[in-house]
């Protein structure tokens, strides 16, 4: 083919991966290879104050971890590399030359105060702080002594004045930007490294990246961008600014005060990347239909940039955890063997193989596992009257757990003897079950408790019949 798709997805080490993120290099893949195109990894490293250490190595395995394989990009290489901006610095250098030399960037000597200064007096006056460009007024000779007297400089770029920039967005058609309202953005930082608007016109270009998706908190930047492929007399790659993400449960953007946020996060929580996908790729997308399972090549075949929302994506963890459920039930059994082991390591594998059938359908996300199965591993704490929950009488209790103990000789049939028991006592079922299940478990809400006993085993199960026994003793 020609011209080949390419996408690219962008990240910034400076933390963990946003799920919004994610969504975005879901959308880029799916594209790339609907069309048999390439799918770009690029870092985008030149903000070094925001930088994380190592986040930049997890950035790479949490794609992986969600199946996004990258064409071209770090450890792999490619044609159009280096992948990682700080890296390019040199092809920053060269273009940034190239802008100076047509006069459509200068050099501005301002210090950091004089900036701040100017900028608290339009904050004061109630406008909003740009650069009064007193750099531009300098005279060549004056540039040419400043620099030549080392005087540290960043470089800006030149933006016209009063002029309507008109931009069609693949989601949000038509954009129109005055560039009054554009600031002369700062190409070339005083370190030399070049700031995002820069380093993403020049890369997306040199890197032939057909088709941007981002998130729509980038529109602003747009204007910038115009001009900036105008001044090098580039074609602009189509661009999809991707709705937000709203959490229903409170207001604004979505915050991790409220829940995991990270792509890392919701898969240390256990949720399957599968069902986090399915989930991700209706988020922003609808098929227009009522299909909702999809799996990942599905979505590669049916996905199309129209079907793309404007409105803000509700990000529903409720939905997500009924797709994480429906792709739980449809795991093998190794698979599931794996997932249980990994969420709880202190396991032996009868214990797992005893608790997988009694769990698997109950269970939303993996994490799940490791508070309610917590009474396995330890001796909870839990109040008397936690027990007399129903209203039972002490002494009551005390019986019905002194002759449970004695049915713990052997494990099997555990149920119906339990059950007969219970009949032989005359004993309301509800209040049994409450005693005995606080007194295992520590806790009014648990698994089946019967079925879990035999990954207790006789001795710890004796053992918290003895405590509770305590309990209602003293
Ligand atoms: N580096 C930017 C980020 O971290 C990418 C923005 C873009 O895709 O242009 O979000």
């Amino acid at each position: 083919m020609d011209n080949p798709i390419r996408t690219r997805m962008a990240p910034s080490p400076t933390g963990e991966l946003h799920i919004g993120s994610l969504r975005t290099a879901l959308y880029d893949y799916a594209l790339a290879k609907q069309q048999q195109g390439q799918f770009i990894l690029r870092i985008e490293d030149t903000d070094q104050k925001r930088y994380v250490p190592g986040s930049d190595t997890r950035l790479l395995q949490v794609l992986k971890d969600f199946g996004l394989n990258w064409d071209e990009g770090p450890e792999i290489g490619g044609q159009y590399g280096p992948y990682i901006q700080t890296e390019r610095l040199p092809i920053y250098q060269q273009y940034l030359k190239e802008l100076i030399d047509k006069g459509d960037a200068y050099y501005c000597f301002c210090t950091e105060e004089k900036l701040t200064q100017a900028r608290e007096i339009q904050k004061a006056a109630k406008k909003i702080p740009r650069y009064d460009r007193c750099c531009l007024k300098l005279s060549p000779q004056q540039v040419k002594e400043n620099l030549a007297n080392g005087i540290p400089y960043v470089v800006r770029m030149k933006v016209p004045e009063n002029e309507t920039l008109i931009f069609n967005d693949l989601v949000r058609g038509e954009v129109k930007f005055n560039t009054n309202d554009v600031d002369d953005q700062v190409l070339m930082k005083s370190n030399g490294i070049p700031t995002y608007h820069f380093a993403v016109v020049v890369d997306d270009h040199l890197m032939k990246i057909t088709h941007v998706f981002r998130g729509e908190e980038w529109l602003p930047s747009v204007p910038k961008h115009i001009l900036l492929y105008r001044y090098f007399g580039w074609e602009m790659p189509q661009h999809a600014h991707l709705s937000i993400f709203l959490d229903p449960s409170h207001p604004g953007k979505m915050s991790k005060r409220y829940g995991t946020v990270s792509a890392q996060g919701f898969l240390a929580e256990g949720y399957l990347p599968e069902a986090m996908m399915n989930f991700l790729m209706l988020l922003g997308w609808n098929p227009g239909t009522e299909k909702e399972i999809y799996s990942l090549a599905e979505f590669i075949n049916d996905f199309k940039i129209e079907r793309l929302n404007k409105k803000p994506a509700i990000f529903d963890r409720k939905k997500l955890d009924y797709f994480n459920g429906i792709y739980i039930r449809q795991l093998s059994s190794e698979k599931l063997f794996d997932y249980f082991k990994k969420f709880l390591p202190q396991a032996s594998d009868d214990q797992i193989n005893i608790l997988m059938p009694v769990l698997k359908e109950r269970i939303v996300k993996f994490s799940d596992l490791v508070i309610s199965t917590k009474f396995l591993f330890e001796d909870l704490d839990y109040s008397k009257e936690l027990l007399l929950k129903k209203g039972t009488d002490p002494k009551l209790a005390i019986e019905m757990l002194t002759q449970a103990k004695n049915l713990f000789t052997d494990f099997s049939n555990l149920q119906t003897r339990i059950m007969d028991l219970i009949k032989q006592n005359n004993w309301n079922t509800g209040e049994f079950f409450m005693v005995f299940r606080v007194a295992i478990c520590g806790s009014e809400y648990t698994p089946p408790v019967v079925d879990c006993l035999p990954a207790l085993g006789q001795e710890a199960t004796i053992r918290k019949i003895d405590i509770a026994l305590n309990k209602l003793l003293n």
